[in-house]
């Protein structure tokens, strides 16, 4: 049992977000070395078999993700990804596994506050895309298209800068954990408002039993631990 009542609220504390804008030489350098780096976290511990490598990451993020009881508040499980962040080689096999099913179809990856940030900005660099930062209300220093969202005992709001996605980019959304999926679904409306296309959304962990994904309509998800 995971979050068994009400979805989490403003769990996170505000988060860096990095500048979009890298040069495409930079970002296929850096491509090149997070992709090595990868290649060789995910064939130490499994096969070259993709699908044997993706349920190796699956055991491995289970077995690094703690559950706090009763945080942030009662009745919540939060499921606390800092021990699997600070596994260097866990941490470089569960990017490549984020990004892996979305290569060659991306422009941009919009990473949710806050630690959609932690995972989207390394998923970016290894699809050699853009980052855009999706943020809490109030966070972005510009002019911003929001969109509310309703919390089973609160709403939430998630603010994209107006001209961070382009008429006709594919956007690939990243955040690490999908409850009831009003966070992702605010996302998608943010990035069709800018003109933008989801090209799917990629995250840590689903808690299926709270039917985020009826949700989403027909953007392709990907998961790597479904609890
Ligand atoms: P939701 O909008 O209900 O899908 O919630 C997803 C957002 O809330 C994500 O940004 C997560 O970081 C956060 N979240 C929801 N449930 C949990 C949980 N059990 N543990 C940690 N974060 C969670």
């Amino acid at each position: 049992m995971h979050i068994v009542a009400n979805p989490p609220t403003e769990m996170d504390p505000g988060g860096g977000a990095p500048s979009p804008g890298d040069s495409p030489r930079v970002a296929s350098a850096a491509s090149s070395a997070i992709s090595a780096a990868v290649v060789s976290a995910v064939s130490a511990n499994s096969s070259s078999d993709p699908s044997a490598a993706a349920a190796d990451a699956s055991m491995r993020v289970a077995a690094m993700v703690r559950d706090v009881h009763d945080y942030p508040t009662p009745g919540i499980v939060f499921k606390d990804i800092t021990p699997l962040l600070a596994d260097a080689h866990l941490f470089a096999a569960v990017v490549a596994a984020l990004a892996d099913p979305f290569r060659g179809v991306v422009d941009v990856v919009a990473g949710i506050e806050a630690r959609g940030f932690i995972l989207g900005a390394p998923v970016a660099l290894a699809l050699g895309a853009g980052f855009v930062p999706l943020r809490k209300a109030g966070k972005l220093p510009r002019q911003t298209l929001r969109e509310s969202y309703d919390l089973e005992y609160d709403s939430a709001t998630l603010e994209m800068h107006e001209d961070a996605v382009h008429p006709g980019q594919r956007v690939l959304l990243v955040d690490d954990v999908i409850a009831t999926g009003g966070t992702a679904e605010a996302a998608t409306r943010l990035v069709a408002r800018a003109g933008g296309s989801v090209s799917g959304l990629t995250a840590l962990i689903e808690l299926p039993m709270l039917g985020g994904r009826s949700r989403l309509g027909t953007i392709p998800i990907h998961v790597i631990y479904i609890v």
